[in-house]
């Protein structure tokens, strides 16, 4: 069941019932706000009894006395308040929206005793609270307590109270974007194969036009003219047709080369000829993840006005065994016009990556190339689903993804690239194999990559186990992530708006 939250900042509030929801670190006595929510101080007493001493994300919950100006006090402990950082707003924010409950108005005081927050840390809490509210309940027909027979909710009115109110209310205009963005991916990597296909994929994509996006989507005649032999033998198995989409924000200096996100989309992978085993299957819809991201990301660029020009190209196919599949032993060509054998119908995100790459470093020489991808069960032996795989033929790019890998917690681990490694997938019969075997199955996957990327800067994010199923946290409920649009969004505000 989802919470929506209509929030709004102020300098001050005046209290009239409902929830009020105070923050207090581990140095201070009592927490902030406390005089105005809480007049006969039953936080002391709460905090002994239930022995709340404030640790980070730590919560009492109190029922306010008699006279006192709101219903119910929650304190929520900060830990060290000098220790805090963006991503700690995020999670305080995620933790807040996590516990309200039943209510139609809160008040929430983010200053810690002594610690003025300031507009960036409200904005940040305010987006921890949007990204907790979501869940994916589309296709739920029993609706929950507070919601009429429609689904529809009357959201939670939320004033998040702080000095810099004004400030705040600027920056939460981008952490609104951002939101959307993050929950449009999840949207779509939550969404059953059934209904989202290659082609309805491309709709959704379609749509950011309404933000100012340009859009085109390729259909399979156009890509066959391209020569796309290595994302066309993919779909070749499936009666529904591949599409290429083509994003483009235009938010930088009209000269400005611009920066460009691949996407792999398979949006349903049941490994082709070289079928997987049932069991976990269904998590295959997820294999899009990628091009979820992607579309997520230019959603956020756009909605927030960034000052950049960004390309988002997703490939969208599906991998179906049939009598018109792909088969081991096929030799493709590429638009590259290097010629791919294929070992395995499974290692199919990399054929359709490839075809991507090389159209996008083509026709738009972009400052760089990120491609992301739920490319191999291997980087979850390595990594399991904390961290995704950075594979990248430049240092700056990979040392400023991983900078901001920390600042999003959406966290980045480089892994390494060599010849030696490459070699691994050289064929007997064709100019390279589309598998190099068990071992080290993430880094032949970047190789195979990398052989479509020439001389530009370009980095791989393997996100097979941070896109989905990962580790459910105070910002994130959802099976789908969305993965990948923070991470993105802070490296482009970071280093390459104008
Ligand atoms: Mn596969
Ligand atoms: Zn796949």
């Amino acid at each position: 069941m989802s919470v929506k939250f209509e929030i709004s900042f102020a300098k001050t509030v005046r209290l009239n019932g409902g929830l009020a929801i105070q923050l207090k670190d581990t140095d201070s006595e009592s927490p902030a706000g406390a005089a105005s929510a809480d007049p006969a101080n039953v936080f002391a007493k709460a905090a002994r009894i239930a022995r709340f001493t404030a640790k980070g994300l730590a919560s009492l919950d109190i029922v306010a006395p008699e006279g006192a100006p709101v219903d119910r006090i929650i304190v929520i402990g900060t830990g060290r308040a000098k220790e805090l950082n963006a991503h700690s707003w995020l999670k305080l924010g995620g933790a807040a929206a996590g516990r309200i409950r039943n209510v139609e108005k809160a008040a929430i005081f983010i200053d810690l005793p002594g610690v003025q927050a300031g507009g960036k840390a409200a904005a940040d809490f305010a987006l921890g609270m949007l990204l907790r509210a979501y869940s994916f309940d589309t296709y739920k027909t029993k609706k929950g307590d507070d919601e009429d027979k429609n689904g529809a909710q009357k959201p939670v009115k939320v004033t998040i109270v702080t000095p810099d109110a004004a400030a705040a209310k600027k920056l939460f205009a981008a952490s609104e974007a951002i939101a959307d963005g993050v929950i449009l991916a999840r949207d779509l990597v939550n969404e059953p194969p059934n209904v989202l296909g290659p082609v309805e994929f491309a709709a959704k994509a379609k749509a950011l036009e309404k933000l100012g996006v340009e859009v085109e989507i390729l259909t399979e005649r156009e890509m066959r003219r391209l020569g796309m032999g290595a994302l066309l033998g993919v779909a070749q198995g499936s009666v529904r047709p591949p599409r290429l989409v083509i994003m483009q924000w235009k938010g930088g200096k009209v000269k400005e080369k611009p920066v460009a996100f691949i996407g792999k989309g398979v949006v349903f992978d049941t490994g082709g000829i070289s079928i997987k085993p049932a069991a976990g299957m269904e998590d295959m819809k997820g294999d899009m993840g990628g091009a979820a991201a992607v579309t997520g990301l230019m959603h956020t660029l756009a909605a927030r006005g960034a000052k950049v020009n960004a390309v988002g190209v997703i490939g969208l196919v599906e991998n179906m065994p049939d009598g018109n599949a792909q088969r081991p032993g096929d030799i493709v060509t590429s638009m590259s016009g290097q010629t791919i054998e294929i070992i395995n119908t499974d290692a199919e995100g990399r054929l359709v990556l490839c075809d991507a790459l090389w159209y996008t470093n083509d026709r738009f020489k972009p400052q760089f190339m990120i491609n992301l991808a739920t490319l191999t069960g291997a980087i979850l032996v390595a990594l399991g689903n904390l961290q995704a795989g950075l594979f990248s033929n430049d240092d700056q790019l990979a040392n400023q993804l991983t900078a901001a890998g920390l600042v999003t917690n959406e966290r980045l681990w480089r892994m390494p690239l060599g010849k030696d490694y490459d070699k691994m997938i050289d064929s007997k019969f064709a100019d390279m194999k589309n598998t190099g075997g068990r071992y080290a199955g993430s880094i032949t996957a970047a190789q195979f990559l990398k052989r479509f990327v020439q001389e530009t800067p370009w980095a791989h994010l393997d996100i097979a186990g941070t896109a989905m199923g990962s580790t459910l946290d105070e910002i994130n409920q959802s099976w789908g992530s969305g993965y990948g649009v923070r991470l993105l969004d802070e490296l482009v505000r970071e280093n390459y708006e104008s």
